[in-house]
């Protein structure tokens, strides 16, 4: 079994049942909807073939809903692009209707009111960049420092600006609705400044009474000072590295991206890397050596997903391109040295930590087959899984409770079991299913991680070893 799961944005080219189908069969575990494209009623049939695809390949798949945040982005141009040439100098503004050559329009009003002279302008993924020289009513005025093709709703980034934006926008608002009333498993927020925007975006789904888990994308300077109190507060963290390069500047990206992964993982967050990941293979049906490369590192990191962007929904390779990036981790898995990465802290935070810990610790001595965790939300499973075990870690729950979301979380499977009453019930349970699937055989050890009694629900407090 894959340990490190794959994250596949759904798009023209998987959004079909058919396509949803193969991304599955290749190896998807968590469908990401992005919410920058697309409407409603297009959303709503992706989940519903996601839905049923998943039910009738008897295979999981978590749902994952990107909000776009406050993405500044150019208006159009009369004839879908201008060119942008070096030392050139260009107008930007709110108030231009429609684009034409040294005009750009702008969807953000208060654009000219946060750009000061020697201010950086970057556009489209910082391909383009221009300096701001001044400001004239509500017009920049801006120099051409990298040229280019500028087209149409390109994005646009204002490196180290304090943007008087909501992180959560007016759309945003409406997605989220929208998302919340279709249960998806996880809502990430994009540009993510501070802990509060996320406190802020977990308030509204409280108060619909959802058990929603919040993603903070990782991609502004702020964020990266928030860091430590935004994984505190976050259920997962996205290291969102398309703008988080522009943001921050593209050289120090691949150290922020093992520092942003090793706070995750010391706080259990599962923490997925994004973008680019097999970015030719948008064209081409084999990656460069440089992008397989970087796959097998972002696991070594210590990463619990990878995900594809146009790779998968707009490549011309959806499912080739998912199978690679299955094949590259399995190969980086089968290394021993990367597992039980025990980096114990000096006092645990919680009785859950202290037993995971401690499962972690007696299947690695005792060479254990799997560790299960019985009468879960899912928690005590994921601080286990956050040690990398070389055990596999099973998460146990009564059918009536769904946790797709576990698909997110590194090596983490989930087994439904019928009601129990005693521990020994859930237990013979377990092994049946297991010893079924062939997947138990005389003399394997079994780390079990449960809450005593279980009549009372009690949350996790004890370990206990099973020889088979
Ligand atoms: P995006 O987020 O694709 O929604 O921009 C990911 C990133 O910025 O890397
Ligand atoms: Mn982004």
């Amino acid at each position: 079994m894959r340990r490190v799961k794959i994250v596949a944005t759904i798009g023209p080219s998987t959004e079909s049942e058919e396509g949803i189908e193969q991304a599955i069969l290749s190896g998807m575990n968590v469908a990401r909807l992005n919410f920058s494209h697309g409407d409603h009623s297009q959303h709503l049939a992706v989940i519903k073939n996601i839905e049923k695809m998943s039910d009738k390949l008897s295979l999981p798949v978590a749902i994952l809903q990107d909000l776009q945040g406050p993405k500044i982005r150019v208006g159009k141009f009369s004839e879908g692009f201008i060119e942008l040439q070096k030392s050139e100098i260009v107008e930007i503004s709110p108030d231009f209707k429609l684009g034409e050559k040294g005009k750009i329009p702008t969807d953000f009003d208060k654009m000219p009111d946060s750009c000061k002279p020697d201010q950086k302008i970057l556009l489209d993924d910082g391909l383009l960049e221009l300096k701001v020289l001044k400001v004239v009513k509500n017009a920049i005025h801006a120099e051409v420092v990298h040229g280019g093709i500028l087209k149409d709703r390109k994005g646009i980034n204002l490196p180290g600006a304090n943007l008087p934006v909501d992180c959560l926008t007016h759309k945003d608002v409406e997605d989220l609705n929208f998302g919340l009333e279709q249960n998806v498993d996880y809502v990430a927020l994009s540009f993510v400044r501070s802990a509060s925007d996320i406190i802020h975006l977990k308030d509204i789904i409280q108060q619909k009474n959802k058990s929603t888990k919040v993603i903070a994308k990782i991609e502004m300077a702020e964020a990266i000072d928030n860091l430590e109190e935004i994984v505190k507060v976050s259920d997962a963290i996205m290291v969102a590295r398309g703008d988080l390069a522009v943001e921050v500047g593209q050289t120090v990206l691949p150290q922020l991206q093992k520092a942003i992964i090793r706070l995750a993982n010391q706080y259990s967050k599962p923490v997925i890397t994004a973008t680019q990941m097999l970015d030719s293979m948008v064209n081409n049906p084999r990656p460069t050596r440089a992008e397989i490369t970087d796959v097998a590192n972002a696991v070594l990191d210590g990463s619990d997903a990878l995900m594809l962007s146009a790779e998968s929904a707009s490549g011309k390779y959806p499912f080739i391109c998912i199978q690679t990036m299955n094949d590259i981790i399995l190969e980086v898995e089968k290394n021993d040295s990367n597992y039980y990465k025990m980096d114990l802290p000096d006092q645990f935070d919680s009785q859950s930590q202290a037993i995971a810990a401690s499962a972690c610790i007696t299947a690695q001595r005792l060479n254990a087959r799997y560790i299960i965790c019985l009468s879960t939300t899912g928690k005590t499973a994921t601080q286990i899984a956050s040690f990398r075990p070389k055990a596999n870690v099973i998460a146990v729950t009564r059918h009536q409770f769904g946790l797709n979301r576990m698909q997110l979380v590194w090596g983490v499977r989930v087994l439904y079991i019928n009601s129990y009453s005693s521990s020994d019930e859930a237990m013979a349970q377990v092994k049946e299913i297991l010893s079924n699937e062939d997947q138990l055989t005389k003399g394997d050890k079994l780390v079990f991680t449960l809450g005593l009694p279980v009549a009372e629900k009690a949350k996790t407090n004890s370990l206990r070893v099973y020889e088979y």
